[in-house]
């Protein structure tokens, strides 16, 4: 496993269009590398023992994160502060109310899509019986990134867990409190004997991988996730790859202004930008675009205030390092800044900023921005949004706004994404109901309720013959009137 050359922070150009930490110093003192191969095979002990299996077990593991939840969100919201300054009520929204929404809901409803589900035969496949049964996998490893620490943690972890399987789990170390806090609460919730908890930055990730596991779920960059995938294909183990890229916000000729730029300024710049399925840029109509980019800066004043630097609801940029790539992408980007550019160093805040009509060959339109800036492009019409989506690596998420159904059918049918909202930005993820996951260059295999269940499980055909009668049709010699009966 090889890592890329560590880019200078005084030289921002360097660090610009890599957001892969896969090249960042370790911020926190994590587990030694050495003793891995020690935990593993404990945990995988305890996967072989059966203790996992029993729903029971499972139950006992999801009420565990609940209570977690509950009891320390305060606690884990403080240090979500501490870490980089994300705004309280973000921090409980989408952080600890979330998720505790998602183990909840895998909790509810444990029994029922653990059991066993009967499947239709055919003619010629009677007299008997069949099934599919969720299996465990055995023992799974889940990495996760620092933006959402605790969501994106204790989810792939809840699926996992009320998939039956001893787990693995190793943390960001670029939330480093939020790390250590929930890494200690995760300990005391949870059975230590089949979870272990590691923390530590890519020198713990790529001892990880160098192991056998029976599942890889791995939530980060593109360029970390290709690293993933091939560890995993060593031992072709399964994984599911949750990555990221740049999330399109198309804009029709007939979407209400104030509603689009008041969702899209929302989702850009949340957490600071910092979030994978973020609005990473909005295409829209020459005639529209003033009267957008007008009404995103009146948004932005209304939700930041005349100095969006000292606004307690704006969360930092999580480290020197990203604020230095964020510079560097507003350098040569051939665009007039409508407003922010600036930054304070010392609070790592990056005030809200709108880049319009960037070149699209700019290092700000090459890779996710993933920081608080918003380019907005103007392209000839509805065809030309399509083709300019078309032209680039699948998006994690696209999103769209108007009011003509027609217009946004076609932008549906004709991209492709990991998911798509409609008139809003990043809900697409919070139903239930619906599988979150990317495509392409923003990642594979899907999860959130029954479908992490599943994608956490070995989804096992069983078909059970009766005895009798045995039918003799499929039985050598094959004589004609065998196969005129078997091709009726
Ligand atoms: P990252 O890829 O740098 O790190 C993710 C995890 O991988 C961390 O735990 C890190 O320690 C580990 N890691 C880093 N380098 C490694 C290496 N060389 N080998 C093995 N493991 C390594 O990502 P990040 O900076 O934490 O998060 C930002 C990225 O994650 C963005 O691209 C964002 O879009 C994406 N993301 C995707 C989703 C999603 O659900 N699709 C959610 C959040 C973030």
């Amino acid at each position: 496993m090889t890592s890329t050359q560590e880019p200078t922070t005084d030289d921002p150009g360097a660090a610009a269009g890599d957001i892969a930490s896969g090249t960042h110093p370790s911020t926190h003192d994590g587990v030694d590398p050495a003793t891995i191969p020690g935990i593993v095979a404990g945990v995988r002990q305890a996967a072989d023992s059966g203790r996992t299996r029993p729903l029971q077990w499972r139950r006992r593991q999801l009420d565990g994160l609940i209570t977690m939840l509950r009891r320390s969100g305060d606690e884990l919201v403080e240090a979500l502060a501490r870490d980089f300054a994300k705004p309280r009520l973000e921090a409980h929204y989408t952080d600890i109310r979330f998720t505790l929404d998602e183990v909840r809901l895998l909790r509810r409803n444990l029994e029922r899509w653990t059991r066993p589900r009967r499947a239709k035969l055919r003619l010629l496949d009677q007299p008997g019986k069949a099934w599919v049964v969720p299996e465990p996998l055995g023992m799974s490893l889940v990495i996760a990134p620092w933006n959402y620490p605790v969501q994106l943690t204790v989810s792939p972890l809840a699926a996992s867990l009320a998939a039956g399987n001893a787990v693995v789990v190793k943390p960001s170390e670029l939330a480093p409190e939020t790390t250590a806090v929930l890494a200690r609460l995760l300990r005391e919730h949870l059975d230590s004997e089949a979870v272990a908890v590691l923390e530590g930055g890519p020198e713990v990730s790529t001892a990880l991988l160098e192991e056998d596991f029976d599942h890889i779920f791995f939530t980060g960059s593109t360029t970390v996730g290709r690293i993933v995938a091939q560890a995993a294909a060593r031992n072709l183990t399964p994984t599911i790859l949750e990555l990221g890229g740049k999330s399109p916000a198309i804009v029709t000729d007939d979407a209400d202004l104030d509603l689009a730029a008041k969702r899209i300024t929302w989702g850009r710049f949340l957490n600071a930008g910092q979030t994978c399925i973020a609005p990473d840029y909005v295409l829209v109509s020459p005639h529209r675009r003033d009267q957008l980019v007008e009404r995103i800066v009146d948004v932005i004043r209304t939700h930041y205030g005349t100095n969006p630097l000292s606004s307690p609801d704006l969360a930092a940029v999580v480290n020197e390092r990203h604020l230095a790539r964020l510079r560097g992408l507003l350098t040569d980007h051939g665009g007039v800044i409508a407003t922010g550019g600036n930054h304070d160093a010392v609070t790592r805040r990056f005030a809200p900023t709108v880049v319009v009509d960037p070149t699209p060959d700019s290092a700000l339109m090459a890779d996710e921005i993933f920081g608080p800036i918003l380019p907005v492009l103007s392209v000839e019409d509805l065809d030309a949004a399509i083709r300019f989506v078309n032209d680039r690596p699948k998006p994690l998420a696209l999103y769209v706004f108007g009011e003509d159904e027609t217009g946004i059918d076609r932008v549906v049918a004709r991209t492709s994404s990991g998911g798509v909202c409609v008139n809003h930005v990043m809900f697409q993820v919070a139903p239930p109901e619906l599988p979150f996951g990317g495509v392409g260059n923003s990642g594979w295999g899907r999860y959130h309720g029954r479908a992490g269940l599943e994608a956490l499980s070995n989804m096992k055909p069983v078909y059970k013959r009766a005895v009798k009668p045995d039918i003799s049709l499929i039985y050598p010699p094959y004589t004609r009137l065998k196969e005129r009966l078997l091709s009726m």
